[in-house]
């Protein structure tokens, strides 16, 4: 990905579309300029992926990647919120890229319209430094795990099941302690039988809370807040509106993070 010219400074216009989070102290002119250098890539354009694409896009994300082989489909409509009936049988990625465009046209998005392989992995993540896993299975969690541990890109990921969100951020190549995806979830065959939201279910507030939640993980990990969100992962209950945070830490005998 060819990435535009960074931004040091934020002009009139900038300023005047960004300026109810510049007032935030936390945020400011210099973290506006950080969300606008900062490369992002969406991996998986489902119900995840269209919401961190459209509140990314609003955040002031300029350089964002999207990567999906999907083409949209009618069962789609009741979660994936930048499609219409009008997209049916289009690319997903070529669609979101045009409504995003119309979000904010000073975006630089580049698209993927492939399957996520091990043979291009690393090639479609190398130029970005935070990676969203919006994926719907658990092969391509592990794919996209290894990936970013390996070239040490910050992951930020969301499962849901039915009325619940699994929220996971890792960065388990900074230190000793922090854990991968693999140090939760090792991989056994039991994963095998586990399925999607093909066969879950899942509505559109559900994953588009699982969407916000991965938002906002974004501005944390750029703002560089927050830096126990490494160590726990959270599991909200969209039913009863409950949270539960679960605390991790590395694996000894994780096969891909695991210090040697
Ligand atoms: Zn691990």
């Amino acid at each position: 990905m060819t990435q535009i010219k960074k931004i040091i400074k934020l002009n009139q216009n900038q300023i005047e579309r960004f300026s109810r989070q510049i007032l935030i102290n936390e945020i400011g002119n210099n973290g506006q300029i950080k969300f606008m250098n900062i490369p992002v890539i969406i991996i998986g354009c489902g119900g995840l992926g269209t919401t961190v694409a459209t509140y990314l896009s609003m955040l002031g994300v300029r350089n964002l990647g999207l990567a999906d082989d999907d083409k949209v489909s009618l069962s789609n409509l009741n979660r994936q919120t930048l499609f219409n009936e009008k997209d049916i049988n289009d690319s997903k990625v070529k669609v979101i890229r045009k409504k995003l465009k119309l979000i904010n046209s000073e975006m630089n998005l580049k698209i993927y319209d492939k399957k996520i392989t091990t043979d291009n992995i690393e090639n479609i993540i190398k130029n970005y430094e935070i990676v969203l896993d919006c994926t719907d299975n658990f092969k391509s969690r592990y794919l996209i795990n290894d990936a970013c541990f390996k070239n040490k890109k910050i992951l930020i990921s969301a499962a849901l099941h039915s009325f619940e969100i699994q929220l996971f951020c890792f960065k388990a190549w900074e230190n000793t302690s922090n854990p991968c995806y693999r140090c939760i979830f090792p991989e056994s065959d039991l994963t095998e039988n586990i399925g999607n939201c093909d066969s879950f279910g899942i509505i559109s507030s559900v994953a588009g809370l699982g969407g916000l939640f991965q938002s906002l993980c974004v501005v944390k990990a750029i703002l560089k807040k927050d830096q126990r969100m490494y160590n726990e992962f959270l599991m909200y209950d969209c039913l009863n509106l409950n949270q539960k945070k679960i605390s991790y830490q590395k694996n000894p005998n994780c096969s891909i993070c695991k210090v040697v």
